[in-house]
């Protein structure tokens, strides 16, 4: 009579976002590491070094560019990074209130 019951205990892992502080899965980040050559998005979440997480939400990211995200990777964020990291951020969905944008665009 073995019942064997396989009762795994599913370990999700958590992150904190540096831009709002809340944490959440790791699935709704985005990792962003330091590397020698700047701070790096990283989609893969392979690159080594010091990592850090930003919602995939451009608020978030507007927060955590002015200071938040250079301090959690102990490091500066040269000019240069800031403005590849700001075209990532142009990429991400805006939240907060947006009303219908571009519904006028050639939909029949
Ligand atoms: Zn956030």
């Amino acid at each position: 009579m073995a019942t064997k019951k396989a009762v795994k205990v599913r370990h999700i892992p958590q992150r904190m976002c540096v831009g709002c502080r809340q944490t959440l899965e790791k699935r709704n980040l985005i990792r962003l590491v330091r590397t020698s050559e700047g701070v790096k998005v990283d989609l893969t979440g392979k690159i080594a070094g010091r990592g850090a997480y930003l919602h995939d939400q451009r608020s978030c990211w507007d927060k955590g560019l002015k200071g938040p995200l250079a301090a959690a990777l102990k490091t500066e964020l040269k000019a240069g990074d800031l403005e590849s990291l700001r075209q990532y951020m142009e990429l991400l969905p805006s939240t907060g209130p947006n009303p219908a944008e571009g519904n006028s665009s050639g939909l029949l």
